[in-house]
């Protein structure tokens, strides 16, 4: 089977949009300043407002794509990403711009860079951090889940940061495959990147916002190992690892990780969706509010204070909504 977006067969796409696509030349008002990343259909460059030195981001998004017109797919993340405008985690859309070949979506700038860098890099985040980026990773999930949205595409390469050094907060990024949850029949859809991706996706099942929840567990697993937990040497070995949840938990790269994140990330890399914790009751895992310097150290968690304990209680109760 092949892992793609299928055109055509897509349920919970959305067309309404309020942005106005600008036909005039988007090289008066803007200059274009460096290239962020790539896709497949997509190529995203920095671009500076020449009036009044603001930076965007400009994601180009192809209209034409296998000699297909996918312009409801440019008009559907549109949508989202204006649903989702009151989501501080989710990035803003302030302008679009349509030129022969693209649709330009400007984007609000986030300077830090994807959080994979994180992932691969020689130097992982120390775990203070690596919760305070999950536990906002978590809130806009949980925001997005309220509205009936499911991103369906989490993972470090689409989740970026306001500025690096020292790490800001997070932007959730690339609404290309989210869907509106909650209409006629079920969503069921083969997408996204077979190591990242829940296998409910991979067996044609149902899709549900647990989906999502499934990826932020592989997230959380990235950052701490600086692994990826379900990555073959080819997508074969890849999809079986996946729907046969093989992690390894034992392995090296786990000796210096909590044993709190470990609890974390098993609770999210379940097989059965309904077995995983919602956005909300993750909130309340215990790992995510340990103070900076109790992440390592065991005797000093028995001392934590009542706020920090009772938070642990609540793991299975949500939090107030934010
Ligand atoms: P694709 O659908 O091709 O994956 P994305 O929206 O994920 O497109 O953008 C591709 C890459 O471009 C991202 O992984 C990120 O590195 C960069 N990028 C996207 N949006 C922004 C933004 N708002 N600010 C900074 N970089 C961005
Ligand atoms: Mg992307």
């Amino acid at each position: 089977r092949r892992l793609d977006s299928r055109s055509g067969v897509s349920a919970g796409l959305l067309c309404e949009i309020q942005t106005p696509i600008s036909t005039e030349p988007m090289e008066g008002v803007y200059e274009i300043t460096g290239e962020l990343g790539r896709g497949k259909f997509a190529v995203v460059k920095r671009c500076t407002e020449k009036a009044t030195g603001k930076v965007f981001a400009a994601k180009f998004l192809r209209k034409r794509r296998r000699g297909r017109d996918c312009r409801t797919d440019v008009t559907h993340e549109m949508a989202v990403l204006e649903m989702a405008r009151n989501n501080a985690r989710v990035v803003n859309l302030y302008a679009a711009y349509e030129t022969d070949h693209d649709i330009v979506l400007l984007l609000e700038y986030a300077a830090g860079g994807e959080i994979f860098d994180h992932c691969v890099s020689e130097e992982l985040l120390p775990e203070s951090q690596i919760t305070r980026l999950i536990r906002q990773t978590l809130e806009g999930v949980h925001q997005l889940h309220q509205s009936n949205l499911v991103h369906l595409d989490l993972k470090p390469q689409n989740i970026l940061l306001t500025s690096l050094s020292p790490p800001g907060d997070i932007k959730i990024v690339d609404f290309g495959l989210a869907r509106r949850l909650g209409g006629i029949g079920e969503l069921r859809e083969i997408l996204g990147t077979p190591e990242y991706v829940a296998p409910e996706i991979l067996n044609y099942e149902p899709i549900t916002t647990a989906t999502d929840l499934w990826s932020v567990g592989v997230i959380a697993y990235m950052l701490v190992t600086g692994e990826s937990p379900f990555a073959g040497d080819d997508k074969q070995e890849t999809f079986l690892n996946v729907s046969q949840v093989s992690v390894d938990y034992s392995r090296e790269a786990f000796s210096r990780v909590s044993e709190l994140a470990v609890d974390f990330i098993r609770k999210l890399l379940v097989k059965v969706p309904e077995d995983r914790p919602s956005a909300a009751e993750c909130l309340s895992h215990p790992w995510l509010w340990q103070l900076p310097q109790l992440c390592l150290s065991p005797d000093a968690a028995a001392s934590r204070p009542a706020r920090e304990r009772s938070c642990g209680a609540k793991w299975t109760a949500p939090p107030e909504d934010p």
